[in-house]
Formats: structure tokens, sequence, C-alpha cells
């Protein structure tokens, strides 16, 4: 045997660089389900099945092809738990003269792959990630001379760098922006009328990867009751051409807008397979951009769909391979609280977060502004420390991968790099919850209150965040009309506010 070609879980790639020089007489692809993987963080059982099924719907397409598979399977009687020593069992058996892998996503996973193989003595190639459009060498370059970073700078790059929705060096319609029109609620009624997005009933492989994994993870969080996730390429196309056919041209207007029991509304659903590399971004920008030229979608929605994906997919990779390993320890704002045990069960009475845990326990899958505004707002206005916040992330979505979930949440959300990813924090009290959507309605507490039995614990712990960190937040310009508001309120009414916020952190810590 020549090469073991190794494959993980977020990498089902048939283009992948592993493959140029693939020869079936003389490689072997090595795959391997192991179960530290499901726990090292707790694992949501839909995060779980989607790897698993994902990866043996692939080594399946592979075989079909010829090549030869060397899997691993996770109820295997001879399957040791441990990427490491699985590794080692395959190469003692194999004898490769050589590893071939696709950079691993997250930074850990990559150094002990390096040191096992050098444990081994194999030398060990690793390959670029072509389904990223930025590599770290232009990360890196964008990077040189910047005090500061910002995500629309590098967007702006981007755009031209690939051509994309340019016309003779400029950005089509005039501007490189239209967030100012993609910031709409829905009215009274609620959302328009929308189709539900393409699903896909388990088939036999999902169905034997459930059983297993009911069996093995019995007590993780998380249902698989709906479980209705792509698998596959195939699947994954349907699910793009679905989105763009019917949700992309309002995704711009209701890009922020939530809505009780609505978990989907104008979103793609598409993160799960850009992240397990079965669909390449640059198909899934292709295809917006061609909806607005064919005109069947607003530019407004295009350019903002397009930037989540060519903007911060892009940067947020970027951002964590620049500033790992440090980056996953930073705790900017000392945030010391735990992570309140109702982000487990969605056990409150606040309705905002009861609806986005319960949605997120039910599907894996919440949408940004849920994850943003919802469940990060509150952890952040709360103080919890910002690694227990990382953790539940990148346990509870089915899209949830090292590289891409640390920086929206200890950066974007938790403000715990103190401003890298992001110029300020994200902080709003429950009338910004109220404004976006109709979660207030059905809840026992008042968005417009701080203080006394039915106020909003969002409204009370804004107040409270901004007092706890108004030095800090005071020499941040784009903090300071927030910051100046709490001259509004009456030494004794922060008082109240400040022992009331104390009584939320108090009750929640029990
Ligand atoms: C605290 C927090 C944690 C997050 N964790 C993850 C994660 O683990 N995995 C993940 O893929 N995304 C994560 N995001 C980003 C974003 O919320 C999801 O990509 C999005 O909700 C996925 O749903 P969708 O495919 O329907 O997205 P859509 O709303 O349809 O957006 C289109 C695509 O844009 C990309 N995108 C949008 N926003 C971002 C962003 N901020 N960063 C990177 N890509 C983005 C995604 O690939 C997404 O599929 C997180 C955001 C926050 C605030
Ligand atoms: S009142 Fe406060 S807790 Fe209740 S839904 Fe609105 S924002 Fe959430």
């Amino acid at each position: 045997m020549r090469n073991l070609v190794l494959i993980l879980g977020d990498q089902l790639d048939r283009q992948s660089a592993v493959f140029d020089d693939f020869d079936p007489e003389q490689d072997v692809v090595w795959m391997a389900e192991v179960a530290e993987e499901s726990t090292k963080v707790w694992v949501h059982k839909a995060r779980i099945v989607t790897f698993l099924s994902a990866m043996r719907h692939f080594a399946e397409k592979l075989r079909t092809e010829g090549i030869h598979v060397d899997y691993l399977k996770l109820d295997a009687a001879e399957n040791p738990g441990s990427f490491g020593v699985a590794l080692e069992m395959a190469a003692s058996r194999l004898k490769p003269k050589k590893i071939i892998m696709v950079e691993a996503g997250e930074w850990q996973v990559r150094e002990n792959f390096r040191a096992r193989a050098e444990s081994l003595g194999l030398p060990l190639d690793e390959c670029e990630d072509r389904r990223f459009l930025a590599s770290h060498a232009d990360f890196a370059k964008h990077l040189k001379g910047r005090k500061q970073l910002r995500m629309e700078f590098f967007y702006r790059e981007m755009r031209v760098k690939h051509q994309v929705l340019m016309e003779a060096g400029k950005p089509v319609g005039g501007e490189w922006n239209f967030d100012q029109e993609n910031r709409k609620s829905f009215s009274k009624e609620g959302p328009p009328l929308h189709a539900a997005p393409r699903c896909f009933k388990p088939d036999a492989i999902t169905q034997e990867v459930m059983r297993v994994v009911e069996a093995r993870f019995p007590e993780h969080p998380g249902s698989l009751v709906d479980f209705d996730w792509p698998l596959t390429t195939e699947e994954a196309r349907l699910c793009l051409h679905d989105f763009i056919e019917k949700r992309l041209p309002d995704f711009g207007d209701y890009q922020d807008a939530m809505w009780t029991r609505e978990p989907w509304l104008f979103h793609s659903r598409l993160s799960v397979v850009m992240n397990l590399k079965l669909l390449d971004p640059r198909e899934v920008i292709a295809a917006a951009e061609k909806a607005y030229r064919s005109g069947s979608a607003p530019l407004a929605a295009v350019e903002g769909f397009i930037r989540q994906i060519l903007g911060w997919r892009e940067y947020v990779r970027g951002i964590y391979w620049h500033f790992m390993p440090d980056y996953v320890g930073l705790n900017e704002l000392q945030a010391t609280q735990p992570l309140p045990k109702f982000y487990w069960d969605g056990q409150t009475e606040m309705n905002c977060l009861h609806d986005a845990i319960g949605q997120t326990l039910r599907y894996g899958y919440a949408h940004h502004i849920q994850r943003l505004m919802v469940t990060g707002l509150f952890a952040l206005l709360l103080g919890v420390r910002p690694q227990a916040v990382h953790e539940w992330y990148l346990a509870v979505y089915v899209d949830a991968i090292e590289w891409v979930e640390l920086p929206n949440t200890l950066g974007m959300s938790q403000h715990g790099d103190g401003g890298i990813m992001a110029s300020k924090p994200y902080i709003a009290s429950g009338k910004y919850i109220q404004r976006m959507s109709n979660y207030c309605s059905g809840c026992r507490y008042d968005p417009a209150k701080s203080m006394g039995a039915n106020a909003c614990p969002f409204t009370t712990l804004y107040w409270d965040f901004l007092m706890r960190h108004e030095d800090r937040l005071k020499q941040n310009q784009r903090m300071s009309m927030q910051v100046r508001n709490l001259n509004r309120l009456s030494e004794g009414d922060k008082t109240a506010i400040r022992e009331q916020a104390e009584a939320v952190r108090q009750r929640l810590q029990a």
C-alpha cells in the first residue's frame, strides 16, 4: 500500500485535493467514527447523526467508484473511541508509506493528527481545503498592515477578487451593502405565506445510524424525531435550488425577523452541507447571483445572502486560524457566570428563549438572529463564561464546527475577544426582541420594564451590563449613545436594577 487517505466527517468532498493523485491500486481511503467526537462536548443527537450518516453515504459513493474504503463504524467491536488510537491501529494493519489528508477544521484536531503521524514515523501531507474561497495566505495578506479588522473590507476584496456581483470594476447597483433594506420584521399577521424547505426522510443508512446513536448516546440532548437534513451532494443541490427559487427573494427583507414555531422562515439551511463540504460555496454564490441576473430575486436579497457566505463565512475562518490557539481562552469581559441549566432543556418562562432553545433541541437549528440576539444575547448580558457558551453552541447545532462556531460565539456574540470580530458588543434590551418577533406577546414578562415582578430579564440585564462595563463602553464611539442613555436613570433606579440583575443571576445559578 502507498497512501492512506484520511477523510474526516467535515471533508466529504469528492473534488478534494486528496484525490488528485489517487491510485485505487495502491491507495486506501480511511474513515473512522469515533466516540470522542461526540463526547468532547455534550453533542446533540441530530449533529451526531448528520456527521455519521453523511460519512457513511460518502463512503458508499466512493465504493461504487471502485475505491477501497477502510471504514471504522462507531459500534464496531474493535473501535477504540479515539482518532489517535484508531489511526495507529489502521496504520499498523495497512502499513502505508504516507498519510494524506485535507487540513482539519479544528486547531486541536490538526495538532493531534500531526503529532500522531510523527509518533508513527509516517509523513503527513496536509492539503489545502479547496471548499473555501480565501486561503490562509489570502487572509494573511488581507491582515497585513491593518490595525483593526472589519468584515466589510475583507468582503469587498473578495467581491473584486472573485468577480461576484461586479460590473465594470464597480459593485452592481452602485452599493456594496444593502443592509439597511434587510431589517424588516413581520406585521401582526406574521410571516407571509412561504414554502417549507425541501427536506429528506431518513433512508436505510440514516435509520441505522439513528439506532446506533440512540443506543450509544441516550442521554445526549436533542431529538431525532424530525430529522430531515440533506446528507449527500445530490440532496444538497436539491435544497439549494429549492431555496433559490422559493425563499431567496424574501431572504433579505426578513433576514433578522423571528416568529414563534417558525424555525426556517426564509433561511437556506445550507450551512450544514457547506460545512461538511458536500456543497461548494462557489456553487451557492453562483446560483444566487444568477437569480439576480435573471430577474428572479432582488439585488438586496441576493447581496445580503452572498455577503453571509463570501463575507462572513470566509472571514470567521480567517479569524479562527489566525488567532488560534489563544483565541479559545479569551475572556475580555471577565465573565464567570455558569450557563443556565435551561439551555439544555428549554424550560424557562422567557418565551423567546423557550422557543429558540426548544427549536434548537428539536431540529439542531436556529437562524442567525436567534443565535445572536436571543440565546447569545442572554448569555452575554448575564455574564456567562464565554467558554461555557462556546461549548453549548458547539454541541447543539448540526452545522457546528469549531472554525466557524468559535469566532461567532466567543467573538461576535460574547465579545470575549474584546473586539477582534466585531467592533462593539451586540447588546440590546427586550425591546429589540419585541420589535423583531412575536415572542413578547406570549410572554409573562414585559420587555419595556427593567424593574419589578414582570420586568423582562433581558431589559434588566441590559442596563446592568451597561453599568458593569460603563468605563470600557464609554471609550467605544459606536456605544456612546447606549451609554449616554444610562444618564436617564436615577441613582435609585440604578441601584434597583443592579439588585434585580443580581437576583436573576442568583436564581439562574441555583
Ligand atoms: C453564536 C453563533 C454561533 C454560530 N455558530 C455557527 C456554526 O457553528 N456553524 C455555522 O455554520 N454557522 C454558525 N453561525 C452563523 C449562522 O448563524 C449560521 O451559519 C446560520 O444560522 C445557518 O443557517 P442557514 O444555513 O439557514 O443560514 P442563512 O441565513 O440561510 O445564511 C446563508 C449562509 O451564510 C453563512 N453564514 C451566515 N452567517 C454567518 C456567520 N456569522 N458566520 C459564518 N457563516 C455565516 C452560512 O454558511 C449560511 O448557510 C453562528 C452564529 C452565531 C451568532
Ligand atoms: S418579554 Fe423579554 S423574556 Fe419575554 S419574550 Fe420578550 S424579550 Fe423574551
